[in-house]
């Protein structure tokens, strides 16, 4: 998927709807479309980044700021404000958007592996 197609950089263009939830100059947090828990964000950096096999040094505040955004997420939760991040790189892995993410899940015991 090359850049012009890339479905969330359409999303972080305002091409196509999402819902927000929180936003700065690098990085767009959105709902996911199909969540897999009550709480299912998608942290996205805002450059076109395919994955992290394709992360250069130059990107790495890109992904850091993945961690500020969760850290800023989690102290709106309830309860222990536990969570879980995942980062699917490559198809086999399950990844079906080639524009690096995270996913933020929360909401629920989540003691399977
Ligand atoms: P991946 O499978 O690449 O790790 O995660 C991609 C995620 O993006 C999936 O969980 C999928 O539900 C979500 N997704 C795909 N298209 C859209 C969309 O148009 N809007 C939103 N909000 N989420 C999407
Ligand atoms: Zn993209």
């Amino acid at each position: 998927m090359d850049i012009k197609n890339c479905i969330f950089c359409k999303i972080i263009a305002k091409e196509i709807p999402s819902d927000i939830i929180l936003e700065n100059d690098d990085i767009l947090v959105i709902k996911d479309l199909h969540p897999k828990a009550p709480i299912h964000y998608l942290i996205i950096p805002k450059k076109h980044i395919v994955n992290i096999k394709e992360l250069h040094d130059a990107d790495l505040l890109n992904a850091a700021q993945i961690m500020i955004a969760a850290r800023e997420l989690s102290r709106k939760l309830s309860g222990d404000g536990s969570f879980r991040l995942i980062m699917n790189n490559g198809a086999d892995s399950g990844q079906s958007v080639f524009h690096m993410h995270c996913h933020f899940l929360s909401g629920k015991k989540m003691l399977d592996f």
